[in-house]
């Protein structure tokens, strides 16, 4: 199966997007022109309203992958003389750790395994024990396992404690829901080419305007500075820097196009039948899911690499990828793996058609999993 001649990416991002997405960046815009002034001013109100947040909350974009808005995220309002505390169980959590360690933030970690989930009355105890500890730092779906995070459970523990969450809401943004009425928090970082299906390119971090407005001066760099940053977009309403105008054309396509969708629930139930579809295809095979059913988030799974003789990773992917589909290698450190996204502009008969591939490919590496499977 290809899409406009190209396989499908079972990938969480870059994705699969829609024709629509990909030719409105047939264009070029000056960046200080009116248009694209107003193009930036639209990005920045659907994003708020996809959330359905409040006017205590702006999103400020920025130029870059993901990373570069949770590294804006954190080095903007995290204060220098304070700490936090990061919810570690997976690869996200321990860059995040990284960028702290770069930056000069002292972050204290609370780390379980990759298929676990952290316990809200020891966050609770470790922070009592810290009373240093300003912020938590949790993700809402961890990409590397696919791992649902109880982001709720843990910003009610936040708050009882007095302290503030940020959250890493890349790879769930869009399609799973954060209501700030149940999920107290600060700024949550994400960006285009996941759950909202644009292209790579941009990011942005949806914060409280209070807590942004009291981070002035606070970043340890230029360029990844939100506070300047939202500055610039309210004063003038330009990027204080080139901004990539064709990657923000294209997002604010696939911004009204989540809107048409139906938004977040819309496309979160999408994703789920999706998942469901491909898990159930993938057992049927002899496929088994890393996760139990209740801690696995509609967006990527996780599957456990056969111990079948004849199967080879290498070979599923190119069967797959010579039949229209491009899956991922596993990112775990506890288990050999591989992983198989859901979301992107696919749907229910993509995700059979890929489970088709798979079993085409086991065929041909003579790996029948059914009764053989670990
Ligand atoms: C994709 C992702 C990121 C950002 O990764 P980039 O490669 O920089 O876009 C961060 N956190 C999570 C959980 C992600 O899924």
């Amino acid at each position: 199966m290809t899409r406009d001649g190209d396989p499908l990416l079972l990938t969480p991002g870059p994705l699969t997007t829609t024709a629509t997405v990909k030719r409105a960046m047939l264009h070029d815009w000056g960046s200080r022109d009116e248009s694209f002034i107003a193009m930036t001013a639209e990005v920045r109100a659907r994003l708020i309203a996809a959330a359905g947040l409040g006017e205590e909350f702006t999103a400020v974009p920025i130029q870059g992958s993901g990373t570069f808005a949770v590294e804006a995220m954190l080095g903007t309002l995290l204060d220098p003389d304070a700490g936090a505390l990061i919810l570690v169980n997976g690869a996200y959590g321990r860059r995040m750790i990284e960028i702290c360690r770069r930056i000069g933030r002292r972050t204290e970690t609370y780390a379980v395994k990759e298929t676990e989930l952290h316990d809200p009355a020891e966050i609770a105890r470790l922070l009592a024990a810290d009373p240093d500890l300003s912020h938590v730092v949790a993700i809402q779906c961890e990409t590397t396992s696919g791992i649902l995070n109880p982001v709720a459970e843990i910003a009610a523990v936040v708050a009882a404690a007095g302290r503030r969450l940020m959250i890493d809401a890349m790879s769930g943004f869009g399609a799973l829901p954060l209501d700030s009425n149940a999920v107290s928090f600060d700024a949550l970082a994400a960006s285009s080419n996941k759950c909202f299906q644009g292209v790579p390119g941009l990011a942005f971090v949806i914060c409280r305007i209070a807590a942004l407005a009291a981070a002035k001066g606070r970043a340890p760099f230029l360029s990844l500075d939100l506070h300047d940053q939202w500055r610039g977009f309210e004063g003038n309403g330009q990027w204080r820097y080139t901004p990539p105008t064709q990657v923000l054309a294209a997002f604010r396509q696939a911004l009204r196009d989540h809107a048409d969708e139906g938004g977040v629930a819309a496309r979160g139930a999408r994703y789920r039948r999706n998942c469901a579809v491909l898990i159930e295809g993938m057992k049927g095979l002899g496929f088994e899911p890393l996760l139990p059913e209740a801690l696995q988030a509609p967006i990527i799974v996780t599957f456990r690499r056969p111990n079948h003789p004849n199967f080879d990773f290498d070979a599923l992917y190119e069967g797959m990828k010579a039949r229209g589909f491009v899956i991922y290698p596993g990112k775990i450190t506890e288990a050999e793996t591989f992983r198989v996204g859901c979301i992107g502009d696919l749907d229910e008969a993509d995700m059979r058609a890929a489970v088709m591939a798979a079993a085409d490919s086991l065929a041909e590496m003579g790996a029948d999993l059914r009764g053989a499977a670990a």
